[in-house]
């Protein structure tokens, strides 16, 4: 048995996480419970947590063809298609149909990604986009 550091109960010694670096039992001075808690509450932890949700949502520029035009866009990407596709944007509140979908660029940095579609926009010359 064990005492936790943290919530004070004495718990068997599989209640802990192996830690080499403790020479006196090779455990953890928190119980796993803590553990969790503590790492689930450390900025480390909400980091690597909110990059995951980051990668998980790429965002970037893209190109949208409805039947009734071309539209250059940024954001998330997966939602900024999803919103085309049902014709709940301000692009296509009219009924259009999404044809087609592309991404033209990756870019997470916000400032970045104004700027590729600025140059996108410059260079493609959507029709949809003029209208806007
Ligand atoms: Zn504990």
């Amino acid at each position: 048995m064990k005492r936790c550091n943290t919530c004070h109960i004495d718990k068997p010694l599989d209640s802990f996480y192996n830690d080499r670096t403790n020479s006196n039992d090779g455990k953890r001075a928190k119980c796993k419970v803590c553990q969790k808690a503590f790492r689930r509450n450390s900025k480390w932890y909400r980091d690597q947590h909110s990059l995951e949700v980051e990668l998980k949502k790429p965002l970037g520029v893209y190109l949208a063809t409805f039947d009734k035009g071309t539209y250059v866009g940024e954001g998330v990407l997966y939602s900024r298609e999803r919103v085309h596709k049902y014709g709940r944007s301000h692009v296509n509140k009219g009924g259009m149909k999404l044809l087609d979908f592309k991404v033209l660029q990756y870019i997470d940095n916000k400032a970045i990604r104004k700027q590729a579609e600025k140059i996108w926009i410059g260079k493609l010359n959507p029709s949809l986009n003029a209208l806007l």
